[in-house]
């Protein structure tokens, strides 16, 4: 090569679908499912859903993906062929990031955090806990043994362009960028973690963090990032890092309009992280040699991880079953076709 940008070795990227079933709620208003998974990668939406014979619906859209998961599937399986086969990256200096996008209330949080109950979140049922279990595993192994690694987590919150700690209170935290591009979250409380049990201990602290002060469980959280960060370090110098992201709620449109000025002004801070993340994680696909990393803090906070030598990203787009959400489901199929 002459001259011009390295090339980078290829940015994997996976993108797969999870319906979850309609609730209580939803049931009660007679709200009609109009999502089906007709095979493990494709989603179908059945806009008005009137059946013209025992197969066939009207108004179709189709969407494939690398995997689409039905309102049967549990966190376990979608952890499996998602987040799962990145973890062992790290342990080879690699970087990798997965991603919950959707509509609140679509289970991006039941699937990263853990599931809710009555009790309230169970995170040893999320992927958070699963990539610690298989960090754990993994380090105990006689391949990786050797390498003298140890473990830390972090836990933050992105909102209104602002980075919050949640490990720390949510104080604010300040973003540098040096001469070399290096990104900085000046401040940011990194653990040190010896076992699965420090680690749920750690994502508890930051999850209850993240609700605390509020009236309405979903009102703040819904309407921010968390990022939840994995880190392996030997004699202190970087190893490999998985991202683990819990997107704000990418709804928009009717409910915007009659919102007042602040929601507004968040709102359109989500919109365009949202669109400078999709700008980015399509230009890793592309293998572009420029990556607009710099259109929102989210992407800034992440450029180390997503443009590591070795690096993967996956992408869960959570989608509610019913037909009152169907504009939110079709705006999130279109975005998750657009990223992979
Ligand atoms: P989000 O984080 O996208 O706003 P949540 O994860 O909070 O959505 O999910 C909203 C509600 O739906 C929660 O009560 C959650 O337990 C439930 N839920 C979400 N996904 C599933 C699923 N796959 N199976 C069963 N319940 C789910
Ligand atoms: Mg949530």
């Amino acid at each position: 090569r002459m001259s011009g940008p390295e090339p980078r070795e290829d940015h994997r990227i996976c993108v797969c679908v999870r319906k979850r079933p309609l609730n209580q709620r939803e049931t009660t208003m007679k709200d009609l499912d109009i999502i089906t998974i007709p095979s493990d990668n494709v989603v179908m939406v059945h806009e008005s859903k009137q059946k013209v014979d025992l197969t066939r619906y009207l108004d179709n859209q189709t969407f494939c993906f690398d995997h689409a998961f039905d309102d049967t599937a549990s966190n376990e399986l979608v952890y499996q062929f998602t987040a799962q086969p990145l973890v062992e990256s790290i342990f080879r200096n690699g970087m990798a990031t997965c991603f919950a996008y959707g509509q609140t209330g679509s289970g991006k949080t039941h699937t990263m955090g853990g599931a809710f109950s009555r009790d309230g979140q169970d995170c040893s049922k999320g992927i958070y806990a699963m990539v610690a279990r298989d960090v754990f595993l993994l380090l105990k192994t006689s391949a990786y043994e050797k390498l003298d690694l140890q473990v830390y987590g972090t836990f933050f919150e992105i909102y209104g362009g602002k980075v919050y700690d949640l490990l720390n209170w949510k104080r604010k935290l300040q973003v540098l960028e040096d001469g070399n591009q290096q990104i900085q979250v000046v401040g940011l409380q990194e653990q040190e973690v010896c076992c699965v049990e420090d680690m749920l201990t750690l994502v508890e602290q930051g999850n209850s963090c993240r609700t605390s002060g509020q009236t309405s469980v979903n009102t703040h959280s819904s309407r921010s990032h968390a990022v939840f960060q994995i880190i392996l370090r030997s004699r202190g110098k970087l190893h490999g890092k998985f991202s683990l992201v819990d997107l704000a709620g990418n709804e928009r449109g009717a409910d915007t309009a009659k919102a007042n000025r602040r929601r507004q002004l968040e709102g359109a801070e989500i919109n365009k992280s949202l669109l400078a993340l999709k700008e980015c994680i399509r230009a890793l696909g592309q293998n572009k040699s420029h990556t607009p990393f710099r259109g929102s803090k989210l992407t800034q906070v992440l450029r180390d991880s997503f443009i590591g030598r070795n690096s993967s990203t996956c992408m869960i787009a959570t989608i509610s079953p019913g037909m009152a959400s169907c504009e939110n489901t079709l705006n999130t199929l279109r975005y998750a076709n657009r990223v992979k």
